[in-house]
């Protein structure tokens, strides 16, 4: 085994996975090093909807410049990633959230996404088990859904198929130019990409991240009962509070009949135990917009450390103060859509090219106290 690369990434989920794929397509000599198995961490815990969300502009431009990169890849071997083209479609209660739909669709439009606004007439021929009386609702035929461990691994896969190698090893400490393993051992690289999403923290301790527990509940086959993922235009006022708990309606099919139910958002959340009070208030709510849900059985519920950020999105570039360290975490509810376009960024700086998108609302440094104070 070699002891020196070009490039070492910790940690082997979605966003280290696409890091490596990049970067050893680029020809470098890459290492991943992962402690416990590829895409088992938050990455293995997603929905894997591949949606683009505008809660800033920043988020807007990193969520679809990834959406198309996923098309590329995804054209490929889309079944081997699960993929299902089902689109978004986003639910108007009333009146304000139709309004809001009206806002998102001029927003998407101004950005070349396509988007369709439906009348509570379309919305029911769309999607028939909605309860009575919603307003209506934006269609967004671009967004998919793919199943997240299986894409992390087929990036892997890509990764070794260039010379990567992934080596089964816990990092325990960041040293000048490498890393100290669990056994003792030292690696040393150019580079070293801290890409350990909630767990980065453990090695990096100034990162500015908190975790957003998330459940998801699955039922078992219910072919065609949905076509499109369903989400309430209020979920984007629950994935972007900085405080509180929340839920939202948001259920996925999936292309083996089941369907996902979400979501929840609980701060500081440290174990993934699931809160029994929390899964029942997120499938109640479920229920509220889909009545016919309460027939179905639900066989398996489980929890996800999102790794969040103060302003919600992600940290993409060098560390401050640790030269040599360059960061891809920081994801929160979104690292399963931006982890393609995270690459892209941190290649483009490590080896020095032009970035494919303004890469400043992503530079950890933002975050540097010393250089924000002077
Ligand atoms: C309920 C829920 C639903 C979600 N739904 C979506 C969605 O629909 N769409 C979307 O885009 N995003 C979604 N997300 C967010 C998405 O899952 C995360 O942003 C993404 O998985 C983060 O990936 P990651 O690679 O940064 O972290 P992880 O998947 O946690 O991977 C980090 C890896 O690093 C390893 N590691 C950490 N420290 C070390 C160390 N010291 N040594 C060795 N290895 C180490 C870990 O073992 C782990 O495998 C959801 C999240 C949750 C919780």
């Amino acid at each position: 085994m070699r002891t020196h690369y070009d490039a070492l990434i910790i940690g082997a989920g979605i966003v280290g996975a696409a890091c490596a794929s990049e970067l050893a397509q680029a020809g470098l000599h890459v290492a991943v090093v992962e402690q416990e198995i590829v895409g088992g961490g938050t990455t293995a815990a997603g929905m894997g909807h591949i949606v683009v969300m505008d809660g800033s502009l920043p988020e807007l431009v990193l969520t679809s410049y990834s959406q198309q990169l996923w098309a590329e890849l995804l054209a490929e071997r889309p079944a081997d990633h699960e993929h299902l083209a089902c689109g978004t479609l986003w639910v108007a209660a009333d009146a304000e959230e139709l309004a809001e739909a009206q806002a998102k669709q001029a927003r998407y439009s101004a950005h070349g996404i396509a988007s369709r606004l439906v009348a509570a007439a379309e919305l029911y021929a769309l999607e028939p088990l909605l309860r009575p009386g919603l307003a209506g609702g934006l269609l967004v035929p671009s967004d998919s859904v793919i199943y997240p461990p299986r894409s992390a691994a087929l990036l892997i896969e890509r990764a070794r198929n260039h010379g990567a190698q992934v080596i089964s090893a816990a990092v325990c400490a960041l040293r000048p130019s490498g890393v100290l393993l669990a056994d003792g051992q030292t690696l040393t690289a150019e580079a070293v990409i801290l890409a350990g999403g909630i767990r980065s923290q453990a090695l990096a301790p100034e990162l500015p991240l908190r975790a957003k527990q998330g459940h998801l509940a699955i039922t078992e086959r219910y072919p065609h009962i949905i076509r499109q993922q369903l989400v309430e235009l209020g979920y984007i006022k629950s994935a972007h509070a900085s405080s509180g708990d929340s839920v939202a309606f948001n259920v996925q099919p999936r292309p083996t009949g089941q369907l996902l139910i979400g979501s929840s958002r609980q701060f500081d959340r440290s174990e993934r135990s699931v809160d029994q009070a929390m899964l029942a208030q997120m499938l109640r709510r479920a229920v509220e917009y889909m009545p016919a849900l309460a027939q179905l059985t639900v066989i398996r519920a489980w929890t996800g450390l999102r790794p969040a950020t103060p302003d919600g999105l992600p940290l993409i570039g060098p560390a401050w103060q640790r030269p040599g360290v360059w960061l891809a975490t920081g994801h929160e509810g979104l690292g399963i859509t931006t982890a393609l376009g995270t690459a892209k960024l941190l290649a483009a700086q490590l080896l020095g090219h032009s970035a494919p998108i303004p890469a400043a609302p992503y530079l950890p440094a933002r975050f540097d106290k010393e250089t924000a104070h002077g």
